[in-house]
């Protein structure tokens, strides 16, 4: 089908979603506010710092459903940095400088959609900012789409933690998983979750034994996708939540991605099972600040990592 044809497909879809936008979304059967978890005890110097490499844009209606089509939202891609005395996390690694061949694995729908912009990799700015990518313990995947390990490849020899079913879904052969598997699994780490339930989530992997890093399994946009809680030493709380919400509402609401959208979860009543702990999860604690991988509202209010440290 010729691009023009594509693009006028893509707008008669996008209307339809217009109009189905306009419909309130179904009420959500609320689940029970979670117990709170134990205290956190992270040690002085536990930071988190958002490093945006680029973004792109799509309408609200595009991103949750009951989003209006007139409601034009940015989409932020990058990486959130974790510092804890025992190590340093970077949760995704948002665009990398080879963003325009990455892009070319992205699903069709998306290549004709969006238009993402790359400004600076994290790379480049975490070397700005006098952290040198072998200081990194780890880059922690929320999951393994392209638009979050494309800059996994300005960063050869850092350590890539995945849960075990994120494992299983890239080495599954998946479409959706193409550029990790061509970046390369070299320096993959698989890890389970060891430890009890966490803030309504059945289990977790406390990683620093003080409560300021807690992974949970989250599947549904993966089959190993995962939340990450994390506490830092001033006293605030996130929860790194990946796509399981392109943009806060999907939590506030909550709300599904848009019918037009869900395709990109693997397993949509697993993403809204999700979404709706993580709701009630922000009943029992109300101050817990949710960061969808995509919502530059949220990251432009957290703290940035600044040049020269
Ligand atoms: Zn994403």
């Amino acid at each position: 089908m010729p691009r023009s044809q594509n693009l006028l497909t893509l707008s008669a879809l996008c209307a339809a979603l217009a109009i189905a936008g306009c419909a309130a979304p179904p009420a959500a059967a609320q689940l029970a506010p979670p117990a709170a978890p134990p205290e956190p005890h992270p040690p002085a110097g536990t930071t988190l710092t958002a490093i945006a490499s680029g973004s792109t844009h799509a309408t609200a209606a595009m991103a949750y459903e009951g989003g209006r089509s007139d409601d034009m939202r940015t989409f932020v891609a990058g990486a959130i940095l974790v510092q804890h005395p025992k190590g340093r996390l970077l949760f995704d690694a948002g665009y990398g400088h080879d963003l325009a061949e990455h892009f070319k694995t992205a699903p069709k729908l998306m290549q004709l959609a969006a238009k993402p912009h790359l400004d600076e990799t994290v790379a480049a700015q975490l070397a700005a900012a006098g952290v040198p990518a072998s200081s990194l313990t780890a880059v922690v995947l929320t999951h393994a789409h392209w638009d979050h390990v494309s800059g996994v490849a300005d960063l050869p020899g850092v350590p890539v933690w995945v849960s075990g079913a994120e494992m299983g879904f890239i080495r599954s052969g998946d479409s959706d998983a193409e550029l990790a598997r061509r970046i390369g699994l070299a320096a993959y780490h698989a890890y389970d979750f060891p430890d009890g339930p966490y803030l309504g989530f059945a289990r977790s992997w406390d990683v620093f034994k003080d409560g300021s890093v807690v992974l949970v399994p989250a599947p549904g946009h993966t089959p190993g996708s995962i939340v990450a809680f994390v506490n830092t030493s001033d006293g605030k709380r996130y929860a790194l939540i990946g796509d399981a919400a392109w943009q806060s509402e999907g939590v506030e609401l909550p709300a599904q991605k848009p019918l037009l959208t869900r395709f990109v979860d693997k397993d949509p009543a697993a993403t809204w099972q999700t979404l709706r702990q993580l709701h009630a999860a922000k009943q029992t604690l109300p101050d817990l600040i949710v960061v969808p991988a995509h919502d530059a509202r949220v990251w432009a209010r957290l703290p940035h990592l600044a040049p020269g440290g």
